[in-house]
């Protein structure tokens, strides 16, 4: 198509690990994309019981870990938005910026099986081609998805998640390997998810 294919990978991004870069890289290589498009999300409602850190960390981060590849790139749509991030509108977004091109929204086993509680199920389909990955601890045939709808791949299996490397910094455990040095260096250098929070410098 004359647009290219693009894939769209949204994420929290909280930290961004090397789970989500290997299933961009292997669906790209496998569906023949031109370029992957990483979404940050703005303040999304399914993890309101926790604080999610504050957007432009989570894209800076984003950019750090998807530099270094010349077919990944980042979007700040749903960042710009504002509120909640329905999968709806990010794709609404994007599709009115790159109306000719082909779109595959790539999500993992667990995010899938949250699909059918998206809202506007059916525009979702026709917006874009929907790739499940697999993913350690989730099973892509337990999503009770409609027929042919979605392109269910295997990625290496990397068991890595977000959840578990803000877990390790706040115990003092490594997550070096498990995100891209560049975004080891920066959870240090803004002394994101420590335990105990840094306390303020006074004013003088
Ligand atoms: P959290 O633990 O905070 O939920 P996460 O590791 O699940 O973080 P998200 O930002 O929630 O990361 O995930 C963004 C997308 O990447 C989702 O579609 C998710 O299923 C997928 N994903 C995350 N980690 C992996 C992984 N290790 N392998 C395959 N897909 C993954
Ligand atoms: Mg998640």
């Amino acid at each position: 198509m004359a647009g290219g294919r693009i894939g769209i990978m949204g994420g929290t991004f909280d930290p961004i690990h090397h789970g989500h870069l290997v299933a961009a890289s292997e669906v790209a290589g496998l569906f023949g994309l031109d370029e992957v498009i990483f979404v940050p999300t703005g303040q999304p409602w399914q993890k309101t019981e926790r604080a999610v850190s504050p957007a432009e960390d989570r894209y800076l981060m984003t950019v750090i870990a998807t530099a270094s590849n010349p077919r990944f790139s980042v979007s700040r749509v749903d960042i710009d938005r504002g509120g909640p991030t329905y999968t709806i509108d990010t794709l609404t977004d994007l599709h009115d910026q790159r109306p000719d091109a082909d779109l595959f929204f790539i999500t993992g086993a667990d995010a899938l099986a949250q699909i059918v509680t998206w809202r506007d199920n059916q525009r979702l389909f026709d917006l874009a081609h929907f790739i499940g990955v697999t993913r350690p601890g989730f099973h892509l045939a337990d999503s009770h998805l409609p027929e042919g709808v979605v392109s269910l791949v295997e990625v290496p299996a990397m068991a890595i998640s977000s959840t578990d490397c803000r877990d390790r910094v706040g115990r003092g455990m490594p997550v070096w390997y498990l995100v891209p040095d560049g975004v080891v260096q920066y959870i240090q250098k803004r002394s994101l998810y420590r335990e105990v929070p840094r306390r303020p410098v006074p004013d003088v």
